[in-house]
């Protein structure tokens, strides 16, 4: 049973996950916390993130794992840093070069292995890329001032600086060559704009039970 979760920033896509990860019983993978961390290990080197070959050698020999909601780069835990603005300022950038994308696919394979494959994994290509043949595929999507306003009341910014940054990163990862957020087939798209937290979890919990 492997269900992924797409969908850009601000459609509530990690709490939703979660949910619906502990409602099921299955474990919980979020894989841009992958892309965070490596970009995290990137930042900490003196090289041009703009220079794939040595972005890739950074995050070829970085550690990852993920339990419990907690995020660890080489064995530490940075579930914190990984939230910083530096971060997220540079994450896009990072998961654009295709050698990081195709490192980190296979680690995301992994631990899902490790876990039986077993789990509610969310992110921007797990349907169209990292498991095309999962048992169930979720496109979250909401209208662009709705996950704006979700996303500033999240992190308490200035909420015109919050579209800015999210019309950026939607860009960036929409654009980009290697697997942009697409729609993948056979996915269910649901729209979360108008919905509560509980009807959207309920409505994926429900669609899981059919295919169980
Ligand atoms: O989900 P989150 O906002 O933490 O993801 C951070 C960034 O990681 C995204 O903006 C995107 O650039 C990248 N990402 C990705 N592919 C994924 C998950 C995240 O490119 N599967």
């Amino acid at each position: 049973m492997i269900v992924t979760i797409d969908g850009p920033s601000g459609t509530g896509k990690s709490t939703v996950s979660k949910a619906v990860a502990s409602m099921a019983g299955l474990p919980h993978l979020d894989t841009g916390a992958f892309y965070r961390a490596a970009t995290l290990a990137a930042l900490s080197e003196a090289i041009d993130l703009a220079d794939a070959n040595a972005v890739g050698a950074v995050v070829s020999g970085i550690s990852l794992d993920q339990n419990r909601g907690l995020m660890f780069l080489d064995g530490d835990d940075v579930s914190v840093e990984i939230r910083e603005e530096r971060v997220t300022d540079a994450v896009s950038q990072v998961s654009s070069h295709a050698e990081v994308r195709r490192i980190l696919v296979s680690r995301q394979r992994g631990w899902v292995a490790e876990h039986e494959g077993r789990a509610v994994v969310e992110g921007r290509d797990i349907g169209s890329v990292v498991f095309p043949d999962a048992t169930l595929k979720i496109y979250l999507d909401a209208r662009p001032e709705v996950r704006a306003m979700r996303r500033a009341s999240q992190v308490g910014d200035d909420p015109d600086q919050v579209i800015e940054d999210l019309a950026r990163r939607d860009h960036l990862d929409s654009t980009r060559e290697a697997s942009p957020l697409t729609v993948p087939d056979g996915a269910v798209i649901v729209d979360t704009s108008d919905l509560t937290f509980d009807e959207v979890v309920e409505k994926i919990v429900s669609l899981i039970s059919a295919k169980s």
